[in-house]
C-alpha cells in the first residue's frame, strides 16, 4: 500500500501538468498514514510547505495540529493532503484549470487510502470535492455523497488570527473524532 504511495509522491514532485510547475520551490505530495481513516484536505501549499515539500507545515498547519491534539488525534494516524499540490503565486486561490490538472492525484489518493471519511478543509476542498460554497453555513456537517463520507470544516488560516474560529475547528475535531471511533466500532 505504500509502495503505492511512493509511487504516487514521485509522480507528483515531478509533475508538469500544470503552471504552478513553474513557480514552486517543491511539489507537495499529501502526507500521512496509508492505512488513515481519515484523509484530511486543503487548498493549496504555502510558502514554507513550498519550502519543505510537505503540507501544513507553517502557522495554518500549527493550529491544524493543535486542534487535533485537542480532539485526541495525532497527526501520524491521518494522511494530509491538498486540492493542489504546488504553490500558487503570492498565495492566490489556485485557478480552475490548475486544480482540473491536478485532481488526478486526488483521485489516486483516495483510491489508495481508501479513507472511511474525508475532512474538508475550507472552500476551496469544499467546492472542488462536493460543489459547495459556504463552508462557514455548513461546517460541522457530515456528508454522504457517492458511498463516501465528509466531514465539513473551516480551513484553519482562517483561525490563524481569530480565536474564535479556532474552538470551532476544534469542537469540529472532536465531532469528527467522535464519529471516527464509531465507524471504527
Ligand atoms: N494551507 C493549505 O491549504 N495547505 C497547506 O498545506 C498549508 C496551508
Ligand atoms: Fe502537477 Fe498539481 Fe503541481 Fe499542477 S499543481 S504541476 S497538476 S502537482
Amino acid at each position: 500500500m505504500s509502495n503505492q504511495l511512493d509511487a504516487l509522491r514521485s509522480k507528483v514532485i515531478s509533475c508538469v501538468k500544470c503552471n504552478l510547475s513553474k513557480s514552486r520551490t517543491n511539489a507537495v505530495p499529501g502526507k500521512g498514514n496509508p492505512k488513515a481513516g481519515i484523509l484530511f484536505i486543503g487548498e493549496a501549499p504555502g510558502r514554507n510547505e513550498d519550502l519543505k515539500g510537505e503540507p501544513f507545515v507553517g502557522s495554518a498547519g500549527k493550529i491544524l495540529s493543535e486542534a487535533l491534539e485537542y480532539a485526541g488525534l495525532s497527526r501520524d494516524e491521518v494522511y494530509i493532503t491538498n486540492v493542489v499540490k504546488c504553490r500558487p503565486p503570492s498565495n492566490r486561490l489556485p485557478l480552475q484549470e490548475e486544480k482540473d490538472a491536478c485532481h488526478e492525484h486526488i483521485s489516486k489518493e483516495l483510491e489508495i487510502i481508501r479513507p472511511k471519511i474525508i475532512c474538508i478543509l475550507g472552500n476551496t476542498a469544499y467546492g472542488s470535492l462536493l460543489g459547495g460554497d459556504s463552508i462557514t453555513k455548513n461546517r460541522g456537517k457530515i456528508i454522504e455523497k457517492n458511498g463516501q463520507l465528509y466531514f465539513l470544516t473551516i480551513h484553519p488560516a482562517a483561525a490563524i488570527y481569530n480565536p474564535e474560529l479556532r474552538n470551532i475547528l476544534k469542537d469540529d475535531m472532536k465531532i469528527l473524532a467522535n464519529t471516527i471511533a464509531k465507524l471504527k466500532q
